[in-house]
């Protein structure tokens, strides 16, 4: 879509000069309505993310993702090996989620809900405005000798930005160590030296990337961003600048007749440039480098505003409905793809809310076939596994055989009656006698978990009885 005829942007990226070293970028202070919008649902997301594993259900933290002691809780209900199907499930509905969505938005999820631009954009970006100002402050103060001012100045936003990565690093640590692990670390700060040795790692990665690394996480490394070229095409929505309403550029003149001059609504401000996070000109067209941040949006709109031109000559628009000249965002095909995701997500939700609190699984024993009573019966011996995936206890909880309903279920060594604490795996063998008169060769049978008349699970396992002769 660039119709300027200059190429040369292909050739290099913003973040690298000429001589191949780091371009420091400086994006002027964004100001809009977009940029309002994604500040509140940083400050929803950014205080989820802090609260999430500190807070407690019934004792358990509410997201937990213990890999070392296989411990995980989400929305406070505890998770098991055994629910990895969900995950992969979980995996599978992301994949198609990702691929669609981008197909149909781009990349919106990139500006409005990516965790690097959310630390990047939302926090460290303002802490650095607050420490250094705008970007033409930060443009003179990189110029500036080291001295005393830059020293306080670079000094203290390094030193906050440090501590801020303490902080990422504390409630990163209680997902995955749990809160208990980092609240305790922090009453005693003295007490184990080898846990500040994994404190202060991980904030020095996260230092790194936010202090020095920035926008090229986005722009080299995140794979998701490289993907792009593939998963996105003409109908994309996307933050696009539409270069049918704004070219030719050029800039304003007092008692000017644009639209005699041959001239668009582009006056070449380059204030769209100046607020762009990665550096580029959304006016050469859709770039890798654009992690669709709305910045440009902001800054062009309240050009269109001071020259008295309608909105949205940057805006979010496909090329197509831009080449076409109509505005429709939700074609036939965002609509159906619409759909589509939601019914997945739907899926998952039903799964998710629908796991049971209590599940069986019976095995039948390795090296045993059958067993012939001498009451004439056929007994087959299995291993059950009952777990309590609840965060509440259960009390005599029994075993008992659905079908066939002639049958006869004994729990080995101990009564059908089950306690399990909360978060228990409890195994018990367990024999099945059917009436070797009525059965014969292999069977499906199926068992079910009772708390008192209630159902709690159920699971079908094989019988096996001598052939018939
Ligand atoms: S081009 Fe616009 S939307 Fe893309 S990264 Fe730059 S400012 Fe953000
Ligand atoms: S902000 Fe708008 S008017 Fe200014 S250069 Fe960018 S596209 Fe053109």
């Amino acid at each position: 879509m660039n119709t300027n005829n200059n190429e040369s942007f292909r050739d290099h990226i913003g973040t690298i000069n000429e001589e191949g070293l780091r371009n420091w970028i400086h994006p002027k202070k964004p100001k809009g309505k977009h940029y309002t919008y994604r500040t509140l649902l940083s400050i929803v997301l950014l205080t989820a993310f802090i609260i999430g594993p500190f807070i407690k259900v019934g004792g358990e933290q509410f997201m937990l993702f213990n890999i070392l002691e296989r411990k995980f809780h989400i929305f406070g209900k505890p998770f098991f090996p055994q629910d990895f199907y969900l995950l992969a499930l979980a995996v599978v509905i992301s994949a198609v989620f990702l691929v669609l969505f981008t197909v149909v938005y781009g990349r919106i999820f990139c500006g409005w809900l990516c965790p690097q631009t959310i630390f990047m954009e939302m926090l460290f970006r303002k802490i650095e405005y607050f420490f250094e100002g705008d970007r033409p402050k930060q443009i003179k103060l990189d110029r500036m000798p080291w001295n005393a001012e830059k020293i306080r100045k670079r000094g203290l936003k390094w030193v906050v930005f440090y501590l801020v990565s303490l902080v990422i690093t504390s409630v990163m640590l209680a997902y995955v160590a749990g809160s208990d692990y980092v609240i305790n670390f922090w009453k005693h700060p003295f007490a184990d030296v080898k846990a500040w040795l994994i404190y202060l790692a991980f904030t020095t990665v996260f230092y790194f990337v936010f202090a020095w690394f920035r926008e090229q996480v986005c722009i080299i490394a995140c794979p998701y961003g490289r993907l792009q070229g593939v998963l996105t095409d003409e109908n994309t929505i996307m933050v696009a600048y539409d270069y049918k309403r704004g070219e030719k550029r050029g800039p304003m003149r007092k008692g000017q007749d644009r639209e005699a001059e041959g001239l668009g609504d582009c006056i070449d401000c380059k204030q769209c440039v100046l607020v762009c996070p990665t550096g580029i000109d959304i006016r050469n067209g859709t770039q890798l480098e654009c992690i669709n941040c709305t910045a440009c949006i902001d800054a062009c709109d309240a050009t269109m505003d001071a020259i008295g031109k309608p909105r949205g000559l940057i805006r979010y628009a496909s090329k197509v409905s831009i080449e076409e000249g109509h505005s429709k965002l939700f074609t036939t095909r965002v609509k159906f793809y619409t759909v589509v995701l939601t019914a997945l997500l739907g899926i998952f939700v039903y799964l998710f809310a629908h796991r049971p609190s209590v599940q069986l699984k019976v095995l039948r024993t390795r090296g045993q076939v059958f067993t012939e009573l001498p009451s004439g019966d056929i007994q087959n011996m299995y291993q059950a596994t009952i777990i309590n995936k609840s965060s509440h206890p259960y009390k005599n909880l029994q075993i008992k055989l659905i079908d066939p309903k002639d049958g006869k279920l004994t729990v080995s060594g101990a009564e059908n009656n089950l306690d399990l604490k909360k978060e228990e795996i409890k195994q018990v063998i367990i024999f099945i006698d059917l009436p070797k008169n009525k059965f014969h060769g292999k069977h499906t049978i199926k068992l079910g978990v009772y708390d008192k008349d209630k159902m709690l699970d159920s699971y079908k396992t094989v019988f096996i009885a001598p052939v018939a002769r």
